[in-house]
């Protein structure tokens, strides 16, 4: 999708990057009356919203489940469902199964939830009551509306949450790993346990390191996920249409090279032919590697600002998928017939001991593809995903970066689909697509060695530390030059915060307000 450009005309904004992010900060810019031109490497816009089509099959290579889908401001503000947005949200969220014929089910319903873990302990169904109980006021009061507003110094953030009784419990819980977190709530079943540090694991969160106020999200918001009807991609359309109505342009194919400096001010953008294009403010929603030390260069930043950006950190594990178009049906054998019905079915693991035991193997690269993995049939709960007569399946599982992926790729896929012909009757094979941390870094150049997030989430790369201390407010040091991806605050996923933020603050810088300001 490229709209037409006069190459040497001169923005208000110039965003760097069509993922997500971008696309919010671009659509909102423009939508407030900003010239805006967003300028994306690849054929198209979307990022990690992609959503490759192949005869019928739309595989979601990147991001599936949106978590804030509809809390973001960009959902209502851009009016993204005239633009032809839709959610689908399955029922049940996320399924266990396990060997004695029980299961665990994870619905959009409370009452129903207890019910399942209180198959397995009555016990840990009370745990998980009071532990719900306590998180959705931590959601509605502070974790959502904080995602979409600029962060305070850490000690700040924390006197000002900690002004209330739930706010201040929200500060403890911050300080805890997951696996700290359920002992605080006392779970004590290991099935349950194993399930409730499931939702961080999959992402690669460390089960013993502090995860701030992320544990809530990642449980709660993931069992209120839903899926995009059409594929992942929709949604980036749906903003790009914002976009492109407003009088944005996009100029896709394009690779920025350079953010040139004039007098220490970013004035310019060069791509790859060597166009340049000009504007008062530039949006950078890439890696801050790429943003600074690339594009600018490091010879360009001042110590602070260099000294800032160097010691970035990547995350040390990051996601394999398998793809699989099947003519014929994908049930699952499982008695529990809600397994069957589950948007995520995570298989291979039995207790807490087990989970822990498989991350051991995958941190020290011994893991194999038959272990653990979470798995997905778009097409049960959204036809269009796949052919009339056949399903889409997809499986994802946690492993190490490895630059010799490309060798093990398919005997890995095989050990995963051996695991899920364990669990799951599969018609014919039509089509197979493994997609290892490889093919996800070479796709989109941000997700360095398969990041999922842009960056780790240490202590010094979250909250007002990401992705430093000197540009977690956008405006960087460089005057004219924002940065607004995953790699700022609050952080990867699609949770449509950076962008948004990313445009609160450039357009206050152009003098422009925003639409909507439905996160105020
Ligand atoms: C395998 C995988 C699965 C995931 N699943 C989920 C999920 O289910 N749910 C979820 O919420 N999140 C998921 N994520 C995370 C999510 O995809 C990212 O956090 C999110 O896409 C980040 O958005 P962004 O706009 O900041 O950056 P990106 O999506 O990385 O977009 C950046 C854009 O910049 C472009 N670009 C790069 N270099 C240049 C350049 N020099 N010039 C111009 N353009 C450039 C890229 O091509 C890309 O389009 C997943 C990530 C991975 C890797």
């Amino acid at each position: 999708m490229t709209a037409t450009v006069t190459k040497t005309d001169t923005y208000d904004t110039i965003v760097v990057g069509g993922g997500p992010n971008g696309l919010i900060c671009a659509a909102y810019l423009a939508k407030a009356g900003a010239r805006v031109l967003l300028v994306e490497r690849r054929h198209e816009t979307g990022g990690g919203l992609n959503t490759d089509e192949y005869y019928g099959f739309r595989l979601n290579l990147h991001a599936i489940y949106h978590m804030m889908s509809d809390v973001m401001p960009a959902y209502g503000d851009l009016a993204l469902p005239e633009f032809g947005l839709r959610y689908v949200y399955p029922h049940v969220a996320c399924a266990f199964p396990f060997e004695d014929g029980k299961a665990l089910c994870f619905t959009k319903d409370l009452d129903e939830t207890v019910a399942s873990i209180a198959t397995i302990s009555d016990h840990d169904a009370d745990c998980f009551r009071r532990m719900w109980g306590e998180f959705q006021p931590m959601l509605d009061q502070y974790i959502i509306p904080l995602t979409y507003q600029l962060p305070l110094p850490v000690v700040d953030q924390v006197v000002e949450i900690g002004q209330t009784e739930i706010g201040e419990r929200l500060n403890e819980i911050s300080e805890l790993s997951p696996v700290e977190v359920i002992d605080e709530y006392g779970f004590t079943d290991p099935r349950v346990r194993m399930a409730l540090l499931s939702f961080s694991a999959m992402w690669g969160f460390h089960l013993e390191d502090p995860l701030g106020y992320l544990y809530p999200v990642y449980l709660c918001r993931m069992i209120e996920a839903g899926l995009v009807k059409g594929g992942s991609h929709r949604l980036s359309s749906a903003l790009y249409r914002v976009l492109v109505s407003n009088g944005g342009e996009v100029l896709d194919d394009s690779e920025v090279t350079r953010i040139h400096l004039d007098g220490g001010r970013a004035v310019a953008v060069e791509v790859a032919d060597g166009h340049r294009f000009e504007a008062s403010t530039i949006a950078s929603t890439l890696n801050p590697e790429q943003t600074f030390l690339q594009l600018v260069g490091a010879e360009n930043l001042s110590n602070d600002l260099r000294h800032a950006v160097e010691p970035w950190e990547w995350e040390e594990r990051t996601l394999f998928g398998l793809h699989l178009g099947i003519e014929g049906e994908v049930t699952s054998r499982h008695p529990e017939p809600r397994v069957n019905e589950a948007m995520i079915t995570f298989l291979g693991l039995e207790t807490e001991d087990d989970l822990h035991e498989h991350l051991e193997r995958v941190d020290a690269g011994t893991a194999g593809g038959d272990e653990w993995l979470h798995l997905t049939v778009p097409s049960h709960h959204d036809r269009t995903m796949a052919p009339a007569g056949h399903e889409l399946v997809r499986a994802e599982q946690v492993v190490l970066y490895d630059e010799g992926w490309d060798s093990g790729t398919q005997a890995f896929g095989d050990q995963a689909l051996e695991l899920i012909r364990r669990h799951v009757d599969l018609g014919r094979i039509v089509l197979r697509r493994e997609y290892p941390p490889t093919h996800i870094e070479a796709k989109l150049r941000t997700m360095k060695r398969g990041s999922i997030k842009h960056g780790s989430y240490t202590n010094l790369q979250m909250g007002f530390n990401r992705p430093n201390d000197l540009c977690s407010q956008v405006a960087t040091p460089i005057p004219g030059l924002f940065t607004c991806g995953a790699s700022n605050y609050a952080g990867g996923m699609i949770i449509g915060g950076p962008g948004y933020l990313g445009a609160k603050v450039v357009g206050e810088s152009l003098g422009l307000e925003l639409p909507g300001g439905s996160a105020e």
